[in-house]
C-alpha cells in the first residue's frame, strides 16, 4: 500500500492515473500534479467516473526543483512517477534527491535548447542516488521500457549469445488528421528529424534522417515501410547486452507522414532556434506544436493497431536462433479503456508496472537503473495481466 506523486498531465500521465487507479492494493493513494491544474481535474474527473477512485491533485512547475521538493514534502509520496517531459528530468531527480524519494520515467534528459537525448547526465545521479538509498528507474515505457524487457527476456530464457537485435516499432493507427503526432509534437518531431544511428561492431554509425527503409512483415498488421532511426534504449542495451553486435531501431511513417514533415521542415517551421515575430522571440517548433492537434484528444478517432517488438538473432546450444517478440494494441479498445490512443496507452501501462515493480519490492536497488537491469520475468507476468499481453514467433 503506497502513496504515489505522478506529475504531468498529459496523454501518457493520463494512462498511468487510469492504471493505478485499477490497481488499488498497490496504489493505495495517487496525486497528480502539473503545470495546468485543470488537465488535472479532467483526468481527476475521468478516474472517479472509470474507477470511482477520488485522487489528489496540484499544480506544479516541475522546472522549480524547490516547488517540487515543496509539493513532494507535502504529498508524502513513496515514489514520484515523472510523466511530464524529457527537459523535467534532472530537476524531478534533484527534488527526489533532496527529499529521499525514489524516482520513475520514461523518457531520458534532453536539453530544451540542443535536440540530443542521452542517458550521460542522468546515468551521472548514479552514486547520489545510491549514497541516499534511493532508486531511480529509467525510460519505463514501451520503447525504452518494454523492449529493453524484451531483451532481457530473450537473454535470460531464449538465448546463449545475442548478437542481433533489431526494435520495431509500428503503428498502423489512423487519427484522421491530416497531419498530427501520436505524442508530445515538440519532442516527437525533435526525435523524427534528428540523424539516425546504429551501433555496429563496437561503433556508432550515423545516417542522414530517414533515409534508410526497409518493407517490414508485422504480425496482424501486415508489410510496411519501418524506417531507421536513433532511439535512447540503443545505448543502454548497447552497453548491457554482452556481445551484441549490431542494434537498430526502426519506426513506421505513411508517406502522408513524411510529405507533411518535409514540408513543414522546408518551411522552416519545426526549428529550435527562437526567431523574431512581430517583435518577440518564438521557437517556431513550439508555435508548431500549438497548430497540431493535442496527442490527448486522438483517443476517440483514432482506429487500428499498433505493434511492437523485438527482432532477436543469436545462438542457443550453438546453433543460430532468430526470434520476434512484440505486443500488438489496439486503438480503440485502449480509448475504451482509459479514454486514450494506444501510444499513450502503451507508454503508460508500462510505467504503472515499473513502479508496481519498485513498490511491491520485485525491483530494488540503490542507484540509476535502465529498465534491462532488472529481472524481466515479473514485469512479463504483468504485462499479460495489466493490458499489454505480447507473444513471441521462433523464426529460426
Ligand atoms: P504531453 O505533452 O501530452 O504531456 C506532458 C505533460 O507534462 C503536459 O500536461 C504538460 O503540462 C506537463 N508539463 C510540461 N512541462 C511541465 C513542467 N515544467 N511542470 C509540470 N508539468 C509540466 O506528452 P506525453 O504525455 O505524450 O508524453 C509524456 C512523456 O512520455 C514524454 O517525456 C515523452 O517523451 C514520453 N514518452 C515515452 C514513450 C516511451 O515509450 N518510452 C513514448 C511516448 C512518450 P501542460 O499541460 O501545461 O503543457
Amino acid at each position: 500500500m503506497s502513496k504515489v506523486l505522478i506529475i504531468g498531465a498529459g496523454g501518457v500521465g493520463s494512462v498511468v492515473v487510469h492504471k493505478c487507479a485499477q490497481v488499488p492494493e498497490v496504489f493505495s493513494e495517487i496525486c497528480l500534479a502539473s503545470r495546468t491544474l485543470s488537465r488535472c481535474e479532467n483526468i481527476q474527473k475521468s478516474v472517479k467516473e472509470r474507477t470511482g477512485r477520488d485522487i489528489e491533485i496540484a499544480q506544479v512547475d516541475a522546472d522549480n526543483v524547490a516547488e517540487t521538493v515543496a509539493l513532494i514534502k507535502k504529498v508524502q509520496p513513496k515514489l514520484v512517477l515523472n510523466l511530464a517531459l524529457p527537459y523535467q528530468d534532472l530537476h524531478i531527480m534533484d527534488a527526489c534527491l533532496e527529499t529521499g524519494v525514489d524516482y520513475l520515467d520514461t523518457a531520458n534528459y534532453e536539453p530544451p535548447d540542443e535536440a540530443k537525448f542521452c542517458y550521460k547526465w542522468q546515468w551521472e545521479y548514479q552514486e547520489r542516488f545510491k549514497e541516499k538509498g534511493l532508486m531511480a528507474l529509467l525510460g519505463s515505457g514501451f520503447d525504452p521500457g518494454v523492449t529493453n524487457v524484451f531483451c532481457a527476456h530473450a537473454a535470460k530464457h531464449h538465448f546463449d549469445e545475442i548478437h542481433n537485435v533489431d526494435i520495431l516499432d509500428a503503428n498502423a493507427g489512423d487519427h484522421g488528421h491530416p497531419f498530427a503526432t501520436n505524442f508530445n509534437p515538440e519532442i516527437n518531431i525533435r526525435e523524427v528529424t534528428a540523424k539516425g544511428k546504429y551501433w555496429e561492431n563496437g561503433a556508432w554509425v550515423e545516417t542522414a534522417p530517414l533515409s534508410i527503409k526497409q518493407s517490414y512483415d508485422f504480425p496482424v498488421i501486415g508489410p510496411k515501410n519501418a524506417y531507421l532511426m536513433y532511439h535512447e534504449e540503443l545505448e543502454s542495451l548497447a552497453k548491457n547486452i554482452k556481445g551484441l553486435k549490431r542494434i537498430r531501431f526502426w519506426m513506421t511513417f505513411s508517406d502522408n507522414y513524411l510529405k507533411h514533415l518535409e514540408v513543414l521542415q522546408n518551411v522552416g517551421m519545426t526549428g529550435i532556434e527562437p526567431v523574431m515575430f512581430e517583435g518577440r522571440e518564438i521557437i517556431p517548433l513550439q508555435f508548431l506544436k500549438a497548430l497540431l492537434p493535442d496527442p490527448a484528444s486522438l483517443g476517440p478517432r483514432t482506429k487500428g493497431k499498433t505493434c511492437i517488438g523485438c527482432e532477436v538473432e543469436g545462438l542457443k546450444n550453438g546453433k543460430p536462433r532468430k526470434m520476434f517478440i512484440y505486443n500488438v494494441c489496439d486503438h480503440e479498445e485502449c480509448y475504451r479503456e482509459v479514454g486514450s490512443q494506444a501510444i499513450s496507452y502503451t507508454t503508460g501501462v508500462p510505467a504503472m508496472i515499473g513502479a508496481m515493480m519498485m513498490l511491491t519490492g520485485k525491483w530494488r536497488g540503490a542507484g540509476v537503473f535502465n529498465m534491462e537491469d532488472m529481472d524481466p520475468d515479473p514485469f512479463m507476468e504483468k504485462l499479460n495481466i495489466h493490458g499489454l499481453p505480447w507473444l513471441e514467433k521462433i523464426l529460426v
